[in-house]
């Protein structure tokens, strides 16, 4: 708190008397007196005005000042205010308990008015040097900055505002570039001056809500609360040009100084703390450095070899590679296996053979129709594969059961794509493909299991599988149900079920894949079937 700003006292004491007499003193001192007759008003005004001291009365009707003392104590709006009591109850016992409650002082009436406006005096000089030790201890000496230690703290809180509320908080890290070359050539003290125009440069162009600091070195952070990252990329864009355009000037010759920096968002999204935020601006950065420096990038626009190798020597990436093929040789040799087992189980259920090989294929060309990552791609392949794994759950006589299923029975049907996700969880390596299998039989309209979710809310590869299931169970014969439907009746059905059961996308992309393969679709009419898994 500047110097300038004047200080508030709080005066509660039911005594209109005192109130005026206090009010008179205080003014003397310079200092602006807020009157409250009562504990009620006067708590109320201590939380929105925020006084620099309460003086406190202790015999009032009502909430005596001890309560009242109590309860501004317990708020945390209110707990950090001084409070003296200012009270004719002149026992030792009194005070003793006035201090107890946490009071800072305790002044007998009638009072004494110089001693009155000393008291106070020392517990704003006190006051002072407190503000004083808090300022130096969160700012940073040479650029006057907040220090990296206090950003920490801001950027906490507003992290978790941005969480309770809903919002973004953007962080954009900088870094002046060739730093060492200028300190090299012009010298330290040189080197100095241009870090603390650099700060200037970046506080005096946020708005008051964001803030600038000093991280380290000669790097600096910016966070923008409310900001997402095409804007935060705007502005952190504009205050690096603004760096450049600046007339730099050592011993009376025009240098250069530019700055790189990475721009990180937290969107609500994933939770993260402040720590991640900020090494997410860091890779960023890196990257940018790389890029050929003065230049901004987004963290989420890292490719790929940018966030593997940041920061990390040759020994880490190779590792890093050889563990990820090793993991990619393992997912193989599991899916071997579990493929084997499935050829067991297929031997109880020959349906299911063809099945498996029918959606793996309908998947893959539906997805074909639509613009999904190879990444999905993949997972689709696999999560067709191992979809139905949790049927193994269902007695014969309920799966193939044509007429009406009880509710139990119902229970049992559809507990089967939990039941195959609980199968492969422990593998550890599915991770993406079960939560596919796990809500392939939720339906659009959120009529579908096991959670009953809605629309967009269901994962994009489940919304796919299921389209691939169901027009293979609609056109695939099966001992217990001979007669499926023709191509056109499941072909229409699946069409009048978009927005209802599927994903309208999902359902477009299908017909196109249909129109596309017409030839030999549906496969376990037109094609010779293959039995077992390949
Ligand atoms: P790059 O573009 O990759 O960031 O290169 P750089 O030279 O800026 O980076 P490097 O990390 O090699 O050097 C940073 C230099 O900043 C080294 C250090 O002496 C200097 N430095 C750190 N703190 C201060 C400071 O408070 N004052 C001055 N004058 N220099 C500082
Ligand atoms: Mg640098
Ligand atoms: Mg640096």
């Amino acid at each position: 708190m500047s110097e300038s700003v004047q200080r508030k006292i709080l005066v509660i004491d039911d005594s209109k008397t005192n109130l005026i007499l206090l009010k008179a003193h205080l003014n003397n001192m310079g200092l602006v007196a807020l009157l409250a007759d009562n504990a009620v008003e006067g708590i109320s005004i201590a939380i929105d005005q925020k006084p620099d001291i309460i003086l406190l009365d202790v015999m009032m009707p009502d909430i005596d000042g001890f309560e009242t003392c109590r309860r501004l104590k317990a708020d945390n709006r209110t707990s950090s205010i001084p409070v003296i009591f200012v009270s004719a109850k002149d026992q030792s016992e009194d005070k003793i308990s006035g201090l107890k409650l946490g009071a800072i002082d305790y002044v007998t009436k009638p009072f004494n008015k110089g001693e009155l406006q000393a008291r106070i005096g020392i517990v704003l000089q006190m006051m002072e040097l407190q503000e004083k030790l808090l300022l130096l201890a969160n700012t940073d000496e040479l650029t006057k900055l907040a220090n990296r230690r206090h950003f920490f703290q801001i950027l906490d809180r507003e992290l978790l505002q941005a969480k309770i509320r809903g919002g973004s908080v953007s962080v954009m890290m900088f870094d002046v570039d060739h730093f060492k070359n200028i300190n090299d050539t012009y010298g330290h003290l040189a080197g100095d001056k241009i870090l603390q125009q650099v700060g200037r440069t970046l506080s005096e162009n946020i708005y008051p809500m964001d803030m600038a600091a000093r991280y380290g070195g000669e790097e600096f952070v910016v966070m923008m609360p409310g900001m997402p990252v095409g804007i935060a990329m705007q502005r952190a864009q504009k205050l690096a040009s603004q760096i450049d355009k600046n007339n730099w000037e050592v011993n009376g010759k025009n240098i250069s100084v530019t700055v790189s920096a990475g721009v990180a968002v937290f969107d609500g999204a994933e939770s993260i703390d402040p720590y991640e935020l900020i090494r997410r601006a860091d890779d960023a950065l890196y990257a940018a450095k790389n890029r050929g420096r003065n230049c901004v990038v987004p963290y989420d626009q890292l490719k790929p070899q940018e966030m593997v190798k940041t920061h990390h020597n040759g020994d880490f990436v190779e590792l890093q590679t050889k563990i990820s093929s090793l993991a990619q040789q393992m997912k193989e040799q599991t899916l071997g296996v579990i493929s084997a087992f499935t050829k067991a189980i297929i031997v109880k259920d020959p349906y299911l053979a063809s099945h498996i090989e029918n959606v793996k294929i309908y998947t893959e060309e539906i997805a074909k129709y639509m613009e999904v990552s190879q990444i999905l791609v993949d997972q689709l392949r696999t999560a067709s594969m191992l979809h139905d794994l949790g049927k193994i759950i269902i007695p014969n006589n309920i799966l193939h059961k044509t007429t009406t299923l009880s509710d139990e029975e119902l229970r049992t049907i559809q507990r089967h794509p939990i039941a195959s996700a609980d199968i492969l969880a422990p593998i550890g390596v599915f991770n993406q493909e079960i939560v596919i299998i796990r809500h392939h039989h939720e339906n659009y309209d959120g009529t579908g299991y096991p959670n009953g979710l809605v629309g967009r809310n269901i994962p994009i590869g489940s919304r796919i599988l299921a389209v691939a299931n169901v027009f293979d169970a609609m056109t695939s014969a099966k001992p217990w149900n001979p007669n499926p439907k023709s191509e056109n009746e499941a072909v229409e059905e699946i069409v009048s079920l978009a927005g209802v059961q599927f994903d309208p996308e999902v359902v477009e992309a299908f017909k196109k894949a249909y129109a596309a393969n017409a030839s030999v679709w549906p496969l376990s009419q037109k094609q010779a079937l293959e039995l077992a898994v390949k």
